[in-house]
């Protein structure tokens, strides 16, 4: 059982979307939210049905909720590799739309919350893009808020302070970009916190390296020999709306989706699963389906393989 000493069980996994474990990832960051809403109560009961979940919700005056164990796997990033090793935590909202504000008691509150988890995950300094993060930095959403979102360096500030005993602020880290080249800033692929996440983009992406923000090209560093290529087989989503899935099974729970076009490679000789009648095939964040099982590729498929 894992779960905080400053937190209550409230609906405790009273709700289907989590999974049980950590599938075997170690928990490493803690991903904050706001909860768009204004009634503390409601929350974990809207997640019946909605397929989604977090571990802990914050009320207006700093009362902290257990909603998932820490052990389990709650559906709250958008990402499975992101849900997989985080901690997420709700902040209950004081107004509405548009301006999602946060009471102050709700802050220290989760100052106080990140202090106890990143001690007893030993994550050391609490650091924004290295360890703390916000919703939106694995998906595309506005969670969380405009309110809650400036805040965080502070929340993250008081953290640090409560289990250091210093408030010095952190340093601002620079972004990763993956271009073709420096010059070549129309060909930037994106823009990254953390390096592994660019250095997997420059990976998929032949031809494209990953720059600093003083434009020193770090990776692939020029000096190494190239790998050799493993051969690749490349998938191409034909449909909008694709799930993709935390299991190559309908049984799976949904993670995200992908839309026509959306493009990653596989080893050639990664072979795919069959499961409920379909094929199905690694995904960048879990498994999508690639067509019935016919034996052999039709013109319906929903991936294509090249
Ligand atoms: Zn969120």
């Amino acid at each position: 059982m894992g779960i905080s000493n400053l937190a209550t069980k409230y609906g405790f996994q009273s709700f289907p979307h989590y999974s049980e474990g950590r599938s075997g990832a170690t928990i490493n960051k803690i991903v904050l939210h706001h909860m768009a809403g204004t009634n503390y109560d409601i929350v974990p009961g809207i997640w019946q049905t909605r397929e989604a979940s977090a571990h802990y919700g914050i009320g207006k005056n700093g009362e902290i909720r257990a909603y998932v164990d820490e052990n389990n796997t709650a559906w709250h990033a958008g990402n499975w590799n992101a849900n997989i090793s985080s901690i997420g935590i709700e902040h209950c909202n004081l107004t509405g739309d548009p301006t999602w504000q946060v009471a102050q008691a709700t802050i220290e509150a989760s100052a106080k919350l990140c202090a106890d988890i990143a001690k007893r995950h030993g994550l050391g300094t609490l650091v924004m893009g290295k360890n703390l993060f916000v919703h939106s930095d694995f998906s595309a959403t506005s969670c969380p808020g405009p309110y809650l979102k400036p805040r965080v360096q502070e929340i993250c500030n008081k953290a640090n302070a409560i289990n250091n005993g210093t408030s010095a602020p952190q340093p601002t880290s620079g972004l990763y970009r993956v271009r073709k080249t420096w010059a070549d800033a129309k060909s930037q692929k994106g823009a990254f916190k953390d390096l592994t996440n660019a250095k997997k983009c420059a990976d998929s992406n032949s031809g494209y390296a990953v720059f600093d923000e003083k434009d020193n090209k770090i990776y692939p560093s020029s000096s190494s020999t190239p790998a050799p290529a493993t051969p690749t087989k490349r998938l191409t989503v034909q449909i909008n709306g694709l799930n993709v899935r935390n299991k190559p099974s309908l049984a799976g729970a949904v993670v995200g989706t992908y839309n026509k076009g959306a493009t990653w490679t596989l080893p050639k000789a990664e072979q795919f699963t069959i499961s409920d009648d379909w094929v199905w095939a690694r995904a960048p964040i879990g498994y999508c389906a690639v067509g019935r099982n016919t034996g052999k590729e039709e013109s319906d498929d929903y991936i294509f393989i090249s």
